[in-house]
C-alpha cells in the first residue's frame, strides 16, 4: 500500500512549508499547508464536520512553535484537548537549543519534536515512525472495539438457556462483527450423524430450513469431518460446495469461512459465514469466528444440560407424586382391611347367634342368651361405626373461645363415677394465667375424656391421675398433660397407639386415640406420649393460643 497519509504543515514561513512539503510529497504523502495557527485550527475542525466517508482526516500535524497569531503550543493543546483530534500525532518544530520549548511541548502532549535546522532524513524518519505508531494504535482500537462487541454477544449468548434464542443471537452477533452477508449454524444429529441447518441468517431475514447434510457433504460437512476450520474463497468453483441451500433460498455463495463447534473435543456442529462484505476473509476473521464458536458451543452445552436437568426434575416430581399416591392407596388399603376385620368379628358372632337361634330347637333361656349376645355385638358395631364417623368428621364448625380448665372440670365430673369406682385419686396443677383458646368444645371434651378413660383403664388396681396445664412460652401455646401411674407402654406400642383400631384391650375399639389425634390436629395442635413400661404414661396435648377461628 502507498503512503496515503494526510499531513498538515503549520508554519508562518512560506519557504519552510514549501521545503517540508517537497520532502514529504516525494515520499508519497499528501500535504496540506497552513500558514497560521488560526488557519490550522480551521482545517482541523473542518475535517470533523465533514461526513465520515468524505472526510480526509489529518493523520499527522507538523507544527512550528513560534508563530505570530496563535502559537504552536496553543494549537497543540487545542488538538490534545479535543476528543476527536487528540489521537492525531503532533511533531513540534522548535528553534535550535530551545530546550524550554521542547519540554513545554512534550508536557502538553506533543508526540515528538525536531529542532531547526533539521536534516531532511531526520524529519522523514520521524514522520514515518509516528505514522507507524498511529497505524498500530488504530488497529488496536479496532480490535478493542471488536472485543467489546464480542464480549457483549458472548454475554447475551451464554446467559440464555433457550436454544433458539442462543442460535439467533449468535448468528446476528457474528454477522455484525464479521461484516458478512449471511451465516448459518448447523448442529450434528446425535443419532443420525446428519448436519442440520438450524439457523440461516441472510440479509436481516432468519430462515429455519430443515436442510441436512450427509457426513462429509458440503463445506460444513468437510470442516466437521476434518475437525478444523475451512476457508473457501471461490465457492461456486469448489467441488466441496453443495449448492442445495443456495438454490432453495435464492442466494449466491461466493466465499465461505467455516469452523466446527466443539464441546470438550467432541464436534457438535459448525458455524459458517458467507460473503465478506468488505474484502476477503482473513486471519482475524478466523480468530473471531473461532472465538465465537467457542462461546456458542458452551452456550449450547449449557442449554442442553439445563434441558436435561429440568427433564430430570420433572421426572422426579412425577415419580414422587406417584409414590405419594401409592402410599395413600396403601394406607387406604390398610384402613379398609382393618375396618373389614373390625366389622367382620361382630358380624360373624351375630351370624352365629342368629343361625343357632333360628336353626336349632332351643329352649327360651338359650334363645335369649344367644339373642342377647347378638345384641351386644350389634352395639359394638354401632360404636365402631360411630367412632369411624367421628374420625372422618372434618369440619371446624363450632370453633369458639374455650376455657380449657372448664372443659377439664366438665370431663372430671362426667367420669367421676368411674374414677371413684376404679380407686383413682385425681390431682390437678392448673396454670393461673391460661387464656381462652379457640376450639370446638365438644371435640376437646371428647379428647380429654378419651385420655382420662384410657388412664383409668391403664390402672386396673387404682392409682393416681395427675392433670397439669401450662403455658408453653417457646411454642406459643398451652399444654394439658394427663399422667397416670398405670401399666405404661412399650416403645413398639408407643409407635402404634395413634393408628386406628390399635388396641391391647379385649373389648377396646382402638379408635379413641386416633380420633383424638385427628381432633387435636384440626385444632392446629399435637398429642405426644411419654411412657415407660410398668411405670405409667403421660399424654400431653399441645394447643396453639391463636388457633384460627
Ligand atoms: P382403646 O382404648 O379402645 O384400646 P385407644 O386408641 O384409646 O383405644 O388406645 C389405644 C391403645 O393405646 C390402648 O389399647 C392401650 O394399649 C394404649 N394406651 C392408651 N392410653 C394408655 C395409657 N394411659 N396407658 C397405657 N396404655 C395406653
Ligand atoms: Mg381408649
Amino acid at each position: 500500500m502507498t503512503n496515503k497519509a494526510n499531513i498538515l504543515i503549520v508554519d508562518d514561513e512560506v519557504e519552510t512549508v514549501e521545503m517540508i512539503s517537497f520532502l514529504l510529497e516525494s515520499q508519497g504523502y499528501a500535504v496540506i499547508p497552513a500558514y497560521s495557527g488560526t488557519e490550522a485550527l480551521e482545517i482541523l475542525q473542518q475535517g470533523i464536520q465533514e461526513p465520515v466517508e468524505r472526510r480526509s482526516p489529518i493523520d499527522l500535524v507538523i507544527l512550528d512553535v513560534r508563530m505570530p497569531d496563535v502559537d504552536g503550543h496553543e494549537i497543540c493543546q487545542a488538538i490534545k484537548q479535543d476528543n476527536h483530534l487528540k489521537y492525531i500525532p503532533v511533531i513540534m518544530v522548535t528553534g535550535l537549543g530551545s530546550a524550554e520549548d521542547t519540554a513545554r511541548g512534550l508536557a502538553i502532549g506533543a508526540d515528538d519534536y525536531v529542532s531547526k535546522p533539521f536534516r531532511a532524513q531526520e524529519l522523514v524518519a520521524r514522520v514515518k515512525a509516528m505514522l507507524r505508531v498511529r497505524a498500530m494504535e488504530q488497529e488496536l482500537l479496532q480490535h478493542t472495539r471488536e472485543l467489546a462487541a464480542l464480549n457483549e454477544i458472548n454475554k447475551a449468548i451464554t446467559s440464555s438457556l433457550d436454544l433458539d434464542q442462543i442460535l439467533s443471537q449468535a448468528m446476528h452477533g457474528i454477522r455484525e462483527i464479521l461484516h458478512v452477508e449471511a451465516g448459518s449454524l448447523l448442529l450434528l444429529g446425535e443419532d443420525n450423524g446428519l448436519l442440520e441447518f438450524k439457523k440461516i441468517l441472510s440479509g436481516s431475514q432468519e430462515r429455519i430450513v430443515g436442510f441436512r447434510l450427509k457426513p462429509g457433504e458440503g463445506i460444513a460437512g468437510h470442516a466437521v469431518q476434518k475437525g478444523g476450520p475451512l476457508l473457501v474463497l471461490d465457492a461456486q468453483n469448489d467441488p466441496r460446495f453443495c449448492p442445495r441451500v443456495d438454490e432453495a433460498i435464492g442466494f449466491v455463495t461466493r466465499s465461505v469461512l467455516c469452523v466446527p463447534l466443539k464441546v470438550k473435543d467432541k464436534i457438535i456442529g459448525a458455524i459458517e459465514v458467507i460473503n465478506k462484505l468488505n474484502g476477503q476473509f482473513d486471519e482475524n476473521d478466523l480468530w473471531l469466528l473461532n472465538y465465537m464458536a467457542g462461546s456458542v458451543a458452551i452456550a449450547l452445552e449449557n442449554a442442553r444440560l439445563y434441558t436435561e436437568l429440568s427433564d430430570f426434575a420433572r421426572e422426579l416430581e412425577k415419580s414422587q407424586a406417584q409414590l405419594v399416591q401409592a402410599e395413600k392407596l396403601a394406607a387406604m388399603g390398610r384402613l379398609a382391611a382393618s375396618i373389614a376385620h373390625e366389622i367382620n368379628n361382630p358380624l360373624q358372632a351375630i351370624h352365629n347367634c342368629l343361625h343357632l337361634t333360628l336353626k336349632k330347637p332351643l329352649n327360651e333361656e338359650k334363645k335369649n342368651r344367644y339373642l342377647g349376645m347378638a345384641q351386644e355385638e350389634v352395639e359394638r358395631l354401632i360404636t365402631i361405626v360411630q367412632r369411624m364417623l367421628e374420625f372422618y368428621r372434618p369440619s371446624k364448625e363450632g370453633m369458639a373461645p374455650t376455657d380449657v380448665h372448664t372443659i377439664i372440670e366438665n370431663v372430671l365430673t362426667l367420669s367421676s363415677k368411674r374414677l371413684q369406682h376404679g380407686k383413682i385419686t385425681v390431682t390437678k396443677k392448673l396454670a393461673s394465667d391460661l387464656p381462652p383458646i379457640s376450639a370446638v368444645r365438644d371435640q376437646l371434651k371428647q379428647v380429654f375424656l378419651n385420655l382420662v378413660i384410657n388412664a383409668v383403664e391403664a390402672m386396673p388396681q387404682g392409682g393416681e391421675l395427675r392433670i397439669e396445664t401450662k403455658l408453653s412460652g417457646d411454642e406459643d401455646g398451652l399444654s394439658v398433660a394427663f399422667t397416670d401411674t398405670g401399666v405404661g407402654l412399650s416403645e413398639k406400642e408407643q409407635e402404634n397407639i395413634f393408628e386406628p383400631f390399635f388396641t391391647t384391650k379385649a373389648t377396646g375399639t382402638g379408635l379413641g386415640l386416633s380420633v383424638s389425634y385427628g381432633i387435636i390436629e384440626r385444632h392446629g395442635g399435637r398429642i405426644k406420649v411419654q411412657s415407660e413400661l410398668g411405670k405409667g404414661a403421660t399424654f400431653t396435648v399441645h394447643l396453639p393460643l391463636n388457633s384460627t377461628t
